[in-house]
């Protein structure tokens, strides 16, 4: 592949506990492969400070997104809920703010946090409330539960500041109905995989203006690392598999890609 520059890894949690090795090596390997900015998700109030300290560390390449992700809410009663919203909005009124709220939205992957719903759905409604309130894109986590989603979307609506769906999993009807809503769809490892093409599909259906990657590092390692502990170095894998299956060069595909995730983020140049 050409040397690419400059992309965004535009959802990653590099405050994980699983990451395969120390922070500071795992951020030389994937500058040296062209991987030069990482927009961190959140997951929960303990794991903002993490991000916190990631950010002071790594000013101007690392930015942070602070929500409850839907697993989390899945796990906690409706008064912790009410106090990391509370929390959340006490962040977002400080003095130094994250770049989006997130991750939110809804995750039914199992029986567990399928009998949670209710209060992941109110939790979605808050997030989207509060990324009106202050001017944020939102950070949506969607896991078989695309119809609910979109019926909140359609209800409470998308922020004015937009928006992404992260880990896009689905086929491109969906795709684009989320770009109608005026979000932008991310892809990440998944869309490597020999047997995806419905997301290939996806993929080529989409304005290149409202597409990103991704690597959700720790999780879903690009083909052939499948199963490994996932790293932002292996960012250039999902970028040739989305300019594969767009027809698209390689080098016109970073550009955009990147150029959209400094937009949508609203990150210095
Ligand atoms: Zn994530």
């Amino acid at each position: 592949m050409s040397r690419v520059s400059g992309l965004v890894d535009a959802h990653c949690h590099l405050n994980s506990e699983r990451l395969g090795g120390p922070v500071d090596a795992v951020v030389a390997e994937a500058r040296a492969v062209g991987v030069e900015t990482f927009v961190l998700a959140g997951v929960g109030p303990e794991e903002w400070l993490a991000q916190r300290a990631l950010v002071v560390r790594y000013p101007g390449v690392m930015f942070p997104v602070f929500g409850l992700h839907p697993q989390l809410v899945a796990e906690l009663s409706a008064e912790q809920v009410a106090d990391g919203l509370t929390a959340l909005d006490r962040e977002l009124a400080g003095d130094a703010p994250p770049v989006a709220i997130g991750e939110t939205g809804l995750d039914a992957y199992t029986p567990e946090r399928r009998d949670r719903l209710a209060l992941q759905e109110d939790s979605f409604r808050e997030h989207l409330r509060i990324a009106m309130r202050f001017d944020r894109p939102v950070v949506l986590h969607l896991l078989r539960a695309t119809g609910r989603a979109l019926e909140i979307l359609r209800e409470v609506g998308v922020p004015p500041a937009g928006g992404i769906v992260h880990s896009f999993g689905g086929p491109p009807e969906v795709a684009l109905e989320y770009v109608r809503l005026g979000l932008h769809v991310s892809f990440c490892g998944t869309l490597t995989f020999p047997q995806s093409r419905r997301l290939v599909a996806a993929a080529a259906a989409l304005p290149l203006d409202r597409v990103l990657i991704e690597t959700d590092t720790p999780d879903q390692a690009p083909h052939p690392h499948r199963g490994e502990v996932n790293r932002p170095a292996l960012l250039p894998l999902v970028l040739v598999a989305l300019a594969a299956a767009r027809g698209e060069s390689v080098a016109a595909v970073a550009e955009a890609t990147a150029g959209n995730a400094r937009r949508l983020y609203r990150l210095p140049c």
